[in-house]
């Protein structure tokens, strides 16, 4: 094995430090702490794994944490009223709704009726096009996170060659959003794209957010590249990413290992994205 690996769970535990740091000047500063709001939607276990450790997370980072568990049998009118609820309220500055909503529920509308200032998961149309046209927003959690992890790695990324796999609206296009932003040479690809191995081995840069275990073989890789295994695959109980990675880190220069590479980044930056929202809301500064 030749590749570093990148650890995100240490980036991660950083990022969370230094935010738990500026949320205690803001609550000093605004008279409250900066407040995140859960939504959960009936009984799915991975959700309500995801929806405790987030809770945790806040509390641990000087913030305050809301959550609102509501039964599986929620009909729409009373989730939209709790969002409508949690939109006007001013001790609340980032609403998430855990995902995915159980099947009578129009998770769209939901995600819609969140207030774009609030929406601290950046899955919002009007975040998007933010994204998109290079304004102010909120990017969602994970693309950033590996955005971070790959200016820490690299430094300046202008002119490098990207190639993103997948282009799912959470992870994928946000992902070649921001790397466009950032002056790389962005290719995105999908089920479609013809010759895959043939644009992989041209990049500098890798990011995989497929959903298939072991998809990218190391063989196609350009010696030395830096690859980002966004995929959280279980098989046979254990978790696996997107890149096979043996073969990859013989061939990489840096890669994410699986778990303990983006996962950690995702909470870390859904802090980080509630505190900017806490600033702007409260109309208090903040160098970001
Ligand atoms: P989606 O299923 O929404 O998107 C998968 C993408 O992969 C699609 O764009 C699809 O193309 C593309 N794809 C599928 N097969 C191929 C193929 N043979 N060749 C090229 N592209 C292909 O997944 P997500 O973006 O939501 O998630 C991707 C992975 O990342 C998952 O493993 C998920 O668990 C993980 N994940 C991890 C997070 C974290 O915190 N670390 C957070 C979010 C996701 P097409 O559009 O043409 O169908």
């Amino acid at each position: 094995m030749t590749a570093e690996i990148i650890d995100g769970k240490a980036f991660a535990a950083g990022l969370r430090a230094r935010v738990g740091d500026v949320a205690a000047a803001f609550e000093a500063a605004a008279g409250r702490k900066a407040g995140l709001a859960v939504v959960l939607v009936g009984e799915d276990p991975a959700s309500a794994v995801y929806v405790r450790s987030k809770g945790k997370a806040t509390l641990a980072a000087n913030m305050a944490s809301f959550e609102h568990k509501l039964p599986a049998d929620t009909d729409q009118a009373t989730l939209i009223a709790l969002v409508d609820r949690l939109n006007a309220d001013g001790k609340v500055d980032g609403i998430l709704v855990q995902l995915p909503l159980p099947k009578h529920l129009d998770e769209q509308a939901v995600l819609l009726r969140i207030s774009p200032d609030k929406d601290v998961d950046g899955f919002h149309p009007v975040n998007a096009g933010r994204l998109a046209t290079g304004m102010p927003g909120f990017v969602p959690c994970t693309p950033l996170g590996c955005l971070m992890l790959l200016k820490d790695q690299l430094g300046d990324l202008s002119g490098k060659e990207a190639v993103v796999i997948g282009r799912s609206n959470i992870v994928g296009k946000p992902m070649a959003a921001l790397l466009t932003a950032a002056s790389c040479t962005v290719t995105l690809a999908h089920s479609r794209t013809r010759d895959l191995p043939g644009h992989v081995s041209r990049a500098d840069i890798v990011v995989a957010a497929v959903g298939r275990a072991g998809f990218v073989k190391g063989e196609w890789l350009k010696p030395g590249a830096t690859v980002i295994d966004v995929g959280i695959n279980r098989v046979d109980g254990a978790l696996t990413g997107d890149v096979e990675f043996d073969s990859a880190a013989s061939v990489a220069g840096a890669i994410t290992p699986v778990p303990g590479g983006v996962g950690p980044m995702t909470i870390a930056c859904l802090l980080r994205n509630t505190l900017v929202a806490a600033h702007r809301n409260a109309g208090i500064a903040l160098d970001e």
